[in-house]
């Protein structure tokens, strides 16, 4: 049974009931580390893992290696999401293509204002929901850094 102690952490990677949605994706590190893959024959680094193999030079995915991925980029794209099929996030919510300094693009909410193109963000780990057992589900989250 939890205590109601005030210094209790529930983004603190020790805390049991603090997962990501997709654990094989993402290390709740600070900041959170994304876990991509990189072709050992051609050095293509890519995220999320292609099932299919490398879409550069065709080697088959059982050749990649796990590659971590810092959590930083660039703004490549930006849009306000005002209707969602979902309760949350809430909108209006911002979503970002990101480049990433390891090379791969990705697509994340991208929280506070001023976010523009080429604003440099960085991940945090963002509660997002609970499940049935009232374990805390957290996203990747990027906000802009100065
Ligand atoms: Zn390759």
């Amino acid at each position: 049974m939890f205590g109601c102690s005030n210094d209790y952490v529930w983004l603190s990677k020790d805390a049991m009931t603090t997962e990501p949605r997709h654990p094989h994706l993402l290390k709740m590190t600070d900041p959170p580390t994304i876990v991509g893959h990189r072709c050992v024959a051609c050095e293509r680094v890519a995220f999320p893992p292609d099932p299919y193999g490398c879409e550069k030079c065709g080697s088959p995915a059982s050749t990649f290696e796990q590659w971590d991925l810092q959590a930083r980029g660039s703004v490549q794209a930006v849009a306000t999401v005002h209707r969602h099929h979902r309760s949350t996030p809430v909108t209006p919510f911002t979503v970002g293509v990101i480049g990433l300094v390891g090379g791969p693009v990705v697509k994340a909410i991208v929280e506070g204002d001023g976010v523009v193109v080429g604003s440099t963000v960085e991940g945090f780990l963002a509660p997002d929901e609970q499940d049935d057992d009232g374990n805390v589900i957290v996203d990747l989250h990027f906000r802009v850094v100065e």
